[in-house]
């Protein structure tokens, strides 16, 4: 059986607790080692076998999870962050299913969280905007044309774009020919959650050169959108006095406070 795990973004106490049991117990891991914090691993057991995928193919992996399966062993694939985003995890289920190997996912943090927290921000402010946009620069991976970066900067919405800070100067330029001033708030954060993350802040026209100035190339995602300065926003209708839900009541103009949650629960 192979528990595909997502390891979180850095800091080795990121993962989920379900992780860490899966972790705990297993008789083999094979990480993301160009990603994952190491000091995860310590969670392992003696004797645990340990590979990194980093210097392997698809079908080495598939070979060594082959050979546990065979030996009825309990394993881990750690991926970095949440492993539904660039994690490459469908080719290696589809071998799984083709070879009977199963598996089940536990999901981890994503980096986009993880950088949220760092900058102690909120993507989605009313009147600001209610939509993240998760995408990521042309490399040596394809982008579908629908998908450009040109045509998302269109919404304005809030966009958090991985894997392209070695392409931060291209980026703002293609981000501006789509439709973001050059005075849109944006960020970089470096190794969120890790011990030496470092966070820049800037205008989307300045990120070019503030990237290149802190040597960032890798490893960092680049955020852009008003949402990013934490300004101009309304305050939320949820938490509004005015405003009813299904677990609290308007407040009274005379300032009586009902709360159905606490007086269901006799408080
Ligand atoms: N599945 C991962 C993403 C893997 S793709 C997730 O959910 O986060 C690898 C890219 O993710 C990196 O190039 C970088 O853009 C981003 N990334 C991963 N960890 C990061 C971190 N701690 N800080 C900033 N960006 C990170």
């Amino acid at each position: 059986m192979v528990h595909i795990v997502g390891a979180g973004p850095g800091a080795a106490d990121l993962i989920t607790v379900r992780g860490q049991r899966f972790l705990q117990q297993a008789d083999m891991v094979i990480y993301a080692g160009s990603l994952v914090n190491p000091e995860i691993l310590q969670e392992t057991k003696a004797g645990c076998q340990v590979y990194n995928s980093a210097n392997m193919t698809l079908e080495e992996v598939m070979e060594v999870m082959e050979a546990g399966e065979r030996d009825g062993l309990s394993m881990v694939r750690l991926h970095t962050g949440d492993p539904c985003l660039y994690g490459a995890i469908r080719e290696q289920m589809d071998e799984m299913d083709a070879r009977g190997i199963p598996y089940d996912i536990c999901p981890g943090v994503s980096s986009f969280c993880g950088a949220a927290s760092a900058l102690a921000i909120e993507y989605t402010l009313p009147e600001i905007s209610q939509s993240v946009i998760l995408t990521r620069m042309e490399g040596r991976t394809r982008v579908p044309d629908r998908e450009s970066i040109r045509s998302f900067a269109a919404h304005q919405s809030t966009m958090v774009i991985f894997l392209s800070a070695g392409m931060a100067r291209q980026l703002s330029e293609e981000l501006m020919a789509g439709g973001y001033k050059g005075d849109t708030p944006a960020a970089v954060v470096y190794k969120a959650t890790w011990p030496d993350e470092k966070i820049l802040r800037c205008t989307l026209a300045e990120l070019g050169d503030e990237a290149e100035k802190a040597g960032i190339r890798k490893t960092a995602l680049i955020l852009v959108g008003r949402a990013v300065a934490q300004k101009g926003y309304l305050r939320s209708k949820l938490y509004s006095p005015d405003f009813e839900t299904e677990f609290r009541r308007r407040r009274e103009r005379d300032g009586e406070i009902m709360d159905r949650g606490n007086r269901s629960r006799g408080l």
